[in-house]
């Protein structure tokens, strides 16, 4: 059994629909702080399996203890924490509360109930300002610009400590670089709250007319167009990726750390443009100043998790666009 906790959000529910395909048996445990459970019923309409899920907090000992002690768990996947760069500047403390005593409450109750094998979400964030792209897992991490940031590297630290300590515990840390697109079912898909900070959920209501204007930050970054480039993966991809990660654990380390990105960098343009192509939609954009803490470019050296986890992406830019586009025209329907 895989308890994936997090698992109503956006990327934890389609690495659910994943490891229900392969077969494996998930107890999902979410608060429900940024999804709703009406997303588990899609999961279980994609599937056609019944999901055990538990509405809790992992910062709640209790809730934890119970399903360990009903469940026969062996792995868990740890994507719940809060994700909001610009909400942790105003909420910091919720957000060291949340993603790393949380990541830590966690860790201890799987220890007491020898639970051995933990998956966590880590980001291309850790990164901080790159030193050198593409961006290789050996790459320095560190010097974090917001504390959600600096959020995912302590908690990288502390289980890179605590696994060094604890033979018999496995972490595998996934650095996860742009993730984009939904089910192409278009029933699950990602459904930020209040006004999106990132982009292609921005763009996308743009494109439906419920936002004016796309401000596109940055259009003198020394890159072919002049905006910045990123990483962006495919949803599904990603959830493909935690599989390979459950399925193909290396047992000679008990800490492996693998970047989950396509090897691809797009600029924001590129991207503006692609939309615009598959959905025949015009974007109405303008070139803005630079947003703070941003960087120029950021793409993945993918090569690690391709020869280890014998996984690697295979969606393009245009099929995030086209998955993206459906789910926001059809997630009414459901
Ligand atoms: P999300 O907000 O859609 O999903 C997180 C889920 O965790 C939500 O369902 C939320 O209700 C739940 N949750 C939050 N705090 C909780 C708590 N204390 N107890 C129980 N449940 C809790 O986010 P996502 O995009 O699916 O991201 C999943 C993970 O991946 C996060 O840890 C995030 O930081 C990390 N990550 C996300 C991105 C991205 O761009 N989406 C990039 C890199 C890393
Ligand atoms: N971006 C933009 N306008 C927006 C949101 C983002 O131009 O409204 C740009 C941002 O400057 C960056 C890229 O899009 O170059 C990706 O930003 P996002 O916030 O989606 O992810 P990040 O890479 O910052 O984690």
């Amino acid at each position: 059994m895989i308890l994936v906790t997090g698992g109503a959000g956006y990327i934890g529910s389609h690495t659910v629909v994943e490891l229900l395909n392969e077969n494996y048996d998930v107890v999902i445990l979410d608060n429900f702080v940024n999804s709703s459970p009406s997303v588990i019923d899609k999961i279980e309409l994609i599937t056609n399996k019944k999901i055990k899920f538990y509405e809790g907090n992992v910062l709640d000992r209790k809730v934890l203890n119970e399903i360990f002690n009903d469940n026969e768990v062996s792995d868990v996947i740890h994507f719940a924490g809060l994700k909001s760069v610009s909400e942790s500047l105003i909420k910091p403390y919720d957000y060291y509360n949340n993603n790393v005593t949380g990541t830590l409450t966690l860790v201890n109750e799987m220890v007491l109930n020898n639970v051995n094998n933990l998956i966590f979400s880590s980001s291309a964030t850790v990164y901080g300002k790159p030193q050198e792209i593409p961006l290789t897992e050996s790459c320095h991490i560190g010097e974090t610009t917001n504390p959600y940031g600096t959020s995912k590297f302590v908690a990288e630290k502390m289980l890179t400590d605590i696994s060094s300590a604890n033979l018999k515990f496995n972490v595998t840390l996934l650095r996860y670089f742009n993730p984009v697109g939904a089910h192409p079912s278009g029933m699950i898909g990602e459904s930020p709250k209040g006004i999106p900070n990132n982009l292609v959920p921005y763009l996308t209501k743009v494109a439906r007319g419920q936002l004016e204007c796309l401000s596109v930050f940055g259009s003198d970054y020394p890159t072919k167009d002049g905006t910045g480039i990123r990483d962006f993966i495919h949803v599904m991809d990603l959830a493909m990726g935690h599989v390979a990660a459950l399925r193909n654990r290396k047992p000679e380390r008990n800490l492996n750390i693998y970047n989950l990105g396509t090897g691809k960098g797009y600029t924001v343009l590129e991207l503006i443009n692609a939309f615009e192509r598959i959905t025949g939609v015009k974007v109405n954009y303008r070139l803005s100043d630079r947003r703070d803490g941003d960087i120029a470019e950021c793409w993945s050296d993918p090569s690690l998790a391709r020869n280890e986890l014998g996984w690697e992406a295979s969606r393009s830019l245009d099929d995030m666009l086209r998955d993206v586009w459906n789910w926001e025209n059809t997630k009414s329907n459901y």
